[in-house]
């Protein structure tokens, strides 16, 4: 499982998606809608620009049944914890934006805002 995108991309991150994103990625099928929520755990060590974040991607249908957001966000880190992790797989983070990419769909994560210290 895996290992065909992987020959084409090397170490290309593991983004988590939805096992129902998963399927419709293996079949190719476009997905109509795809959410994309942000976890936010705050700055490494206070560092500004250094947020650490986490992106789940899921299928439209999984906000409704899982109580996730219906539009793409930005959430606390600690609600990554209710996030239903059986329905989370890995893909290959640039195979699935080419999947996004082949049916006009795009992964919209938001993120943190720059530390307001670091602009000068
Ligand atoms: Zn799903
Ligand atoms: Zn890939």
């Amino acid at each position: 499982m895996g290992t065909v995108e992987h020959e084409i991309h090397g170490v290309a991150g593991l983004l988590p998606i939805c096992q129902h994103l998963r399927q419709k990625f293996l079949a190719d099928t476009n997905p109509g809608k795809a959410i994309s929520v942000t976890y936010y755990f705050g700055n490494f060590f206070g560092k500004p620009n250094c947020p650490m974040i986490a992106g789940f991607v899921y299928w439209v249908d999984c906000a409704e049944q899982y109580g996730l957001p219906k539009e793409d966000s930005m959430l606390d880190g600690n609600e990554m914890a209710s996030a239903p992790s059986e329905i989370i797989e890995g893909s290959c983070c640039k195979c699935f934006d080419d999947f996004l990419d082949r049916h006009n769909l795009t992964s919209n994560f938001i993120y943190p805002p720059e530390d307001e210290a670091n602009v000068s």
